[in-house]
């Protein structure tokens, strides 16, 4: 057998096997309407009071088997129930997570009106990349049914959701956003795959002059407000490169830049023989980032 027949055979099987999985997940996340008081879990998130008082009389109410969903209609909120739970799985195993949170739902919110969306944002803080907003442990969506989201944007907040609930609060921005991205991406090319679709998670590269020095960008507490795309393209790579470096330590690298370890000592502790110092790993990162720049850089999964 040739090798383009078992790269094709390869592909079949697990497009098969995805599909699968999502009929599964379409199947278990039927979501059925069920009243506020008779949620198992209780949302004490103050976004989600003003998120409810917006048209108390149109929010209906379901339970997934990770989430819980609040939503004005049911056909807009089960297809995305499908997709977040398949997100869910997904960073899941990035993390070699089998149940993250034990037992404990997020909330998400999908708003269907523009209208109340805005309102609602001048309550809530935007992250400008998504449209969405990941609050304290809740998720604020706006899903219009005409526009649907766009590309990963579910996928990047429900990492947020699973990091947040994890490993708390005390992340730095580099890692958050660019774990998102790297995770969504991934996630992304899986759910078309399993819709069968053919789809590669897609990592951008940079040009080596549009590169922001590390030490500034790993200073950044909140995305900028100026060229917002490439910060988040540079976390991606970032993350990406620890990541297909090695791991399984960069999961121990994840658990302690999450306690407020600095990254040199994170780096030298976790990657010692890997990188042979700061500058070493600067060097090699800038290669990785730029690499193929120009071309669409199809990364495999
Ligand atoms: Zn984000």
């Amino acid at each position: 057998m040739t090798r383009r027949r078992i790269a094709c055979l390869l592909l079949f099987l697990t497009t098969v096997k995805a599909l699968a999985q999502l009929n599964e997940l379409q199947g278990l996340n039927a979501l059925q309407d069920v009243s506020l008081s008779d949620l198992s879990q209780q949302d004490d998130n103050p976004l989600a009071k003003v998120a409810l008082a917006l048209h108390p009389d149109d929010w209906k109410h379901a339970e997934g088997e990770h989430f819980i969903y609040h939503y004005v209609r049911s056909f807009v909120a089960t297809r995305a129930a499908v997709e977040a739970e398949f997100n869910f799985r997904v960073v899941a195993k990035e993390l070699e997570k089998e149940e993250p949170g034990s037992g404990h739902k997020s909330h998400i919110y999908f708003f269907d009106r523009p209208e109340d969306w805005q309102e609602f944002q001048k309550a809530g803080h935007l992250e400008p990349w998504t449209g969405g907003i990941q609050s304290a442990g809740s998720l604020f969506l706006l899903r219009d049914p005409a526009h649907k989201f766009s590309g990963h944007t579910l996928g990047h907040e429900i990492a947020h959701l699973i990091v947040y609930r994890l490993y708390g609060g005390n992340i730095p921005c580099w890692v958050n956003e660019g774990f998102a991205e790297y995770v969504s991406r991934n996630s992304r090319a899986s759910y078309q795959r399993a819709r069968g679709y053919l789809a590669k998670p897609h990592s951008t590269s940079l040009a080596p002059e549009e590169l922001m020095p590390l030490d500034r960008l790993m200073e950044l507490t909140y995305p900028p407000s100026e060229k917002v795309e490439d910060f988040y393209d540079e976390c991606e790579r970032l993350v990406r490169f620890l990541a297909r470096t090695d791991h399984a330590r960069f999961l121990t690298f994840f658990a302690l830049m999450s306690g407020k370890e600095t990254f040199d000592n994170a780096l030298t502790h976790v990657y010692a023989g890997v990188f042979a110092s700061r500058s070493d790993f600067n060097d090699k990162f800038r290669e990785y980032a730029s690499k193929d720049y120009g071309t669409t850089l199809q990364d495999q999964p």
